[in-house]
């Protein structure tokens, strides 16, 4: 076991997309817990795309990662040492402790994970994805039995969960991924009733030959340019859901588009954008139904697992370039 407490800092502010060099590795002792303190050490590492928007000098939803600290991210690690009544030597945790080996807690940014669920279930359907899968498809989506779903990034961690939830709703559900290995798991194990191949397909004439009546309801991983020509699909009364935008996160100018925005007006369509942290109080009931649909085999989920801590900012890097193939997950 380590002794030392290895943390990726972040170096400087990334242009462009996110490189390795724009973090450090930094060796220290581990920290001391105070009274009603608990030290975790951290076993496993969560990547999402998002990531790249906390360490650009803008805040949204949280404030940016400063120049000099921890990288922020999900992690599950084990307690090692706890001056706090709530949790013991040997519970495994899970919270927003960072890229290090180890972290403090006062207990409230951790909460115990679920009894016989693995780390890497705890990271992703039964963590951050199939939440926001779940609240995301469900509560903004709203699927009726017989809708068209299309769905962007449907071979990631979020996207692939979304379409097998719509499949069990009774949707006719279509997937956009990059690549041929990914349309053909969408079909052949996920279920997804048809995939378009985004890298090497006319996304906009596939549409038209796949929803000639069109889309009820679009979740979009991805943003513009593909959420432009989705919008150009939209049935009556659609949804469109904006679950993140992957193709710009990676920019500093603003995309062009959604030119077709219009086509919300003309078919009394509606676009929501959602964050899960508002969800996260409901996470119980969505996780009943997920244990629920995955032990009747409804949903399948596939993790991709880096290994070693000196490989946390290479995996972050994977989710832009599409390398990953499941959720982004690090064993430490
Ligand atoms: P993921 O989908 O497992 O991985 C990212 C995938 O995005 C890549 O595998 C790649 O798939 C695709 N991608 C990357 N660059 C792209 C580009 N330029 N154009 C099109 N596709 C591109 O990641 P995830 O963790 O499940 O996250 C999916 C989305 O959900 C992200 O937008 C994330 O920010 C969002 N999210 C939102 C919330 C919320 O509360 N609203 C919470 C969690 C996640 P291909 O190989 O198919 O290109």
């Amino acid at each position: 076991m380590n002794t030392d407490n290895r943390q990726w800092l972040l170096k400087r502010r990334p242009i462009g997309r996110v490189k390795e060099s724009d973090f450090e590795l930094a060796i220290s002792e581990p920290p001391q817990p105070q009274s009603e303190e608990i030290l975790i050490r951290n076993t496993w590492l969560a990547f999402d795309p998002a990531m790249r928007g906390w360490i650009d000098d803008k805040p949204n939803y949280f404030p940016p990662v400063e120049i000099g600290e921890v990288m922020r991210g999900m992690t599950v690690g084990e307690v090692v040492h706890s001056n706090n009544n709530e949790y013991k030597k040997g519970d495994i945790v899970t919270g927003m402790l960072g890229w290090q080996d180890y972290a403090i807690s006062n207990s409230e940014q951790i909460r115990k994970t679920i009894p016989n669920i693995t780390p890497e279930a705890s990271l992703s359907i039964f963590g951050i994805t199939g939440l926001t899968a779940y609240f995301g498809l469900l509560e903004k989506g709203q699927p009726q039995e017989g809708d068209v779903i299309v769905i962007s990034g449907a071979a990631g961690a979020t996207g692939s969960v979304v379409g097998q939830i719509a499949k069990i709703m009774g949707c006719r559900v279509i997937g956009i991924a990059g690549g041929e290995k990914k349309c053909e798991w969408l079909v052949n194990t996920a279920g997804f009733d048809a995939a378009i191949d985004y890298k090497n397909e006319n996304v906009d004439q596939r549409l038209k030959e796949l929803c000639p009546q069109g889309l009820n309801i679009f979740y979009d991983n991805v943003g513009w340019p593909i959420l432009d020509i989705a919008l150009s699909h939209i049935a009556m009364g659609a949804r469109i859901v904006i679950c993140g935008s992957i193709a710009r996160y990676s920019s500093k100018e603003l995309p062009s588009g959604p030119k077709n925005y219009i086509n919300l007006v003309n078919k009394r369509a509606r676009m929501e954008g959602f964050l899960i942290l508002d969800y996260l109080a409901r996470a119980p009931e969505a996780v009943m139904r997920l244990c629920e649909w995955q032990s009747k085999g409804l949903i399948q989920w596939e993790t991709d697992i880096q290994q070693g801590f000196e490989n946390a900012p290479k995996s972050l890097l994977r989710l832009y370039t599409g390398e990953n193939f499941g959720k982004q997950l690090l064993r430490i």
